[in-house]
């Protein structure tokens, strides 16, 4: 049984996919064609966004949004230590500084008195992460930033369908990204991604950067922008096809997102008293109304590399995210940093792991995995 497989969710939406992708075809514009623009009003109205610009990848959305949000070369970016690499990544591509900060162990999100204590004249953002199946306390964060001037950029590439006292993702500060990526929740036929903003001014920004400076069909380059002058656009378009499928999958998100939410809770009804499986998603009850959606179901378990290998004889397939916190990332080895400095991510690291989890998971399957994992620290199935 596959870690990850959506054939099945790609057959079942395929006659609307296909329609999309004829429109496509008719109209002969491959990249950032109307099919983009459609997306980028469709997914608008999804999450509220004022402004949604289709580009090549989340961790390009993240890289454009931070350079046209004005992070400049010796700025500092918070970031949280236990995360996808891009989150890290983007803040150096953008050629500013992210500074590392330790993560609340249920939410597995930035903490913000960690983020508080790693604050510098230097520090111009704070980049939240919503991890797994939920956000970040973003009433802390944004009294945090509020009081230090920061701006609050927030990495919230797998957070689709995650609202904030009814406001999506992404749009809490100064804007926000989604991440198509095929086993995202929102998920392309490839590589493709979004920036979220309700700010007029990121959103002119980064739709030149997207596109090497240009605007609409004119060829007017960057450098007759005063605030981006010297500064080089790329070519992060969103291909059409992707739009397509993109599109009809958005029509129906809501109904897959439910149907994560039934599959969490038949695993979590199963491994609840498995010993060994020491923590089960943890939605943390915050002061704000928020509301989970399960992008993968990641749990906490003793003796994790021994339960995977027993888990991968039986056909099982399991993800680790993320085997090794940022801060230790040899990409990072110039910040200095060493085993202790962040003991949440550093532990999160250590023993988190993703089971089998797609919307047409069966629920019979769900019961197969968690009789291997009972298996594994019982010797039982049953
Ligand atoms: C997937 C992901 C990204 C990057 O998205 P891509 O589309 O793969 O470039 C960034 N941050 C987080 C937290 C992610 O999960």
């Amino acid at each position: 049984m596959p870690f990850f497989d959506q054939a099945e969710t790609f057959r079942k939406a395929w006659p609307a996919i296909s329609g999309h992708v004829e429109d496509v075809f008719d109209r002969g514009k491959f990249s950032h064609g109307r099919k983009v623009s459609e997306l980028e009003k469709a997914v608008a109205g999804y999450t509220g966004a004022r402004h949604a610009i289709a580009v090549n990848s989340g961790t390009d959305a993240l890289v454009l949004l931070l350079r046209a949000a004005g992070i400049a070369p010796g700025d500092e970016v918070v970031v949280p230590a236990f995360s996808f690499a891009a989150s890290a990544t983007s803040v150096a591509l953008a050629r500013a500084r992210p500074v590392f900060a330790d993560i609340e162990p249920e939410s597995y999100a930035l903490d913000a008195a960690s983020a508080a204590s790693v604050i510098s004249e230097r520090t111009r953002a704070v980049m939240p992460v919503h991890l797994f199946t939920q956000m970040a306390d973003m009433d802390a964060l944004r009294v945090l930033a509020a009081d230090h001037g920061l701006l609050v950029v927030e990495d919230s590439a797998e957070a689709i369908g995650m609202r904030w006292n009814g406001v999506h993702a992404g749009l809490l500060g100064a804007g926000g990204v989604l991440s198509f990526f095929p086993t995202k929740t929102l998920g392309a036929l490839g590589d493709a991604g979004m920036i979220l903003t309700d700010d007029d001014e990121i959103a002119r920004l980064a739709g030149i950067l997207r596109h090497h400076g240009r605007m609409g069909k004119t060829i007017d380059h960057i450098a007759g922008i005063s605030n981006l002058s010297g500064v080089s656009g790329t070519n992060s378009k969103m291909d059409d096809i992707q739009a397509a499928v993109l599109l009809a999958k958005l029509a129906g998100l809501d109904a897959q997102i439910e149907r994560r939410a039934r599959l969490a809770a038949a695993y979590t009804e199963r491994l609840r008293d498995v010993p060994g499986v020491t923590r089960l998603p943890t939605i943390v009850e915050r002061t704000s109304d928020t509301n989970p959606v399960f992008y993968v179901y990641v749990v906490e378990a003793d003796r994790r590399d021994d339960l995977v290998r027993h888990l991968t004889d039986r056909g099982i397939g399991t993800e680790v995210y993320y085997p090794i916190p940022l801060h230790l990332q040899p990409c990072f080895s110039a910040l200095g940093h060493s085993p202790g400095d962040f003991p949440h991510a550093e532990r999160a690291c250590e023993r988190t792991v993703g089971l089998p989890f797609y919307p047409d998971l069966p629920e019979s399957a769900v019961d197969m995995v968690c009789d291997a994992v009972r298996e594994f620290y019982t010797g039982r199935t049953g």
